[in-house]
């Protein structure tokens, strides 16, 4: 336990949350990895457990607790090891609920967001499309004001949670001569006529439902814009703090069960007449990977609490996500490795490791688009202001 970060109270909370984790989900992951399907009585478990209001007003049913929880959380789901399924819970938890908290008012909070919380309503967010992730700001989905009414018009891909959510989180311009400033943000329920989901077939993450989502003449409720219109930009922008957070986080965490479970694996299989933890080449790699590993968990950990206590840490969150997911490829490829052909076997964790662990470096903002940003802060001096 990291005293400096992490109470006695957090400690029984993560054993708790260990605990349900193999017990609720572990003899699952293999059927889930398979279909593609989480089944829904563990998101009603999850919602039973209150592991979704964690970060959430008790208003709305949620406990309200300090960021250190959620850390607590996305570290343990990284450690059942299947991506897909951790990333099914953080997109609803964290990418569309966040949204939901932030800029619903209180119909829509208690429309979605206390139905979240409880587990019975599954959320998404969508922004990518098919034209272009990376280019946000031109993205073409349009939102036409009609009376009372949006009519909305166009298509997503890549949404986690895109087939099986019952609400979807989506980003349109309602201004598109505006370009950045012209995109407003909506949430509709999934049986709203004219909206059709398609699965796609992926390398990692697969017990994730990943949807390409269209929109055809979409009627739903002007009460349905959350927020200001064309405020969504900078919504997006604002929590890809934490999104790109989580991200960092889910990377130290699945870099140091896998180096954790090489490590035993290591100090078992022999070659030579010794175990093979004793061979200096292995152990050399073994000592920069397992260093690189805690500086990004400590770098994690203390953006976590500046964030927790109200600053905005996009430089930061963003070089979390840069780092972490490079050191956790290498981590991966490194740690497959040193199991020989085992590493190579499905029935050993590391296979799935190295898929689920490329998608770090492309989802919710490449690498190289990280570089740009940060390139920005630190070389044009740009300030990137919260929209809130
Ligand atoms: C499994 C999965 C789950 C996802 N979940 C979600 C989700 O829930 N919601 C959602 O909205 N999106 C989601 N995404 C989408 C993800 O965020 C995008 O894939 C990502 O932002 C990149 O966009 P793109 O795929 O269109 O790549 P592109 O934007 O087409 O980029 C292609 C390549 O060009 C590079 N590139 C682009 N612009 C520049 C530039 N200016 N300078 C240098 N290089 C550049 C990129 O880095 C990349 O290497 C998910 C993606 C995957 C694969």
């Amino acid at each position: 336990m990291n005293s400096r970060y992490f109470t006695e109270e957090h400690e029984l909370f993560r054993q708790s949350l260990k605990d349900f984790l193999q017990k609720e989900v572990v003899p699952h992951i293999e059927k889930w990895e398979e279909t593609g399907h989480i089944e829904r009585f563990v998101w009603e478990k999850f919602g039973e457990m209150g592991f979704f209001g964690i970060a959430y007003p008790e208003e709305y049913g949620g406990m309200n607790l300090d960021l250190f929880y959620t850390v607590i959380l996305l570290e343990e789901l990284q450690k059942v090891n299947s991506g897909g399924f951790a990333a099914a819970i953080w997109a609803h938890t964290y990418l569309a609920m966040t949204h939901v908290n932030k800029e619903g008012d209180h119909a829509i909070k208690q429309k979605y967001l206390a139905p979240s919380i409880t587990g019975e309503k599954i959320g998404c967010l969508c922004i990518t499309e098919p034209f272009g992730g990376s280019d946000v700001a031109g993205m073409r989905t349009t939102a036409v004001k009609k009376d009372d009414t949006y009519v909305i018009n166009g298509s997503k891909t890549f949404i986690t949670n895109g087939v099986y959510s019952d609400y979807l989180v989506v980003a349109a311009k309602t201004n598109p001569e505006l370009g950045n400033k012209g995109i407003s943000i909506f949430i509709m329920d999934r049986d709203t006529p004219g909206i059709s989901a398609t699965k796609l077939d992926k390398l990692g993450w697969r017990a994730s439902d990943t949807g390409e989502i269209a929109f055809d003449n979409v009627v739903i409720p002007a009460s349905n814009l959350m927020g200001e219109e064309n405020k969504g930009f900078p919504y997006i922008m604002q929590h890809f703090a934490l999104e790109r957070l989580i991200m960092g986080i889910n990377a130290h965490a699945r870099a140091e069960f896998a180096l954790e479970y090489t490590l035993k694996y290591m100090g078992e299989r022999e070659a030579f007449g010794r175990t093979i933890d004793k061979f200096q080449a292995l152990r050399h790699k073994i000592a920069d990977r397992y260093t690189e590993m805690e500086i990004c968990k400590e770098f994690n950990y203390s953006v976590a609490s500046r964030l927790d206590q109200g600053e905005y840490v996009v430089k930061e969150a963003t070089m979390s996500k840069l780092q972490c997911t490079k050191m956790s490829d290498e981590v991966m490829y490194d740690c497959l490795q040193f199991l020989g052909g085992y590493g190579y076997m499905e029935e050993y964790p590391l296979a799935r490791l190295l898929r689920d662990s490329r998608l770090g470096p492309i989802g919710g903002g490449t690498s190289e688009i990280l570089r740009e940003i940060i390139a920005k802060m630190i070389i044009d001096k740009k300030d990137y202001k919260p929209a809130t």
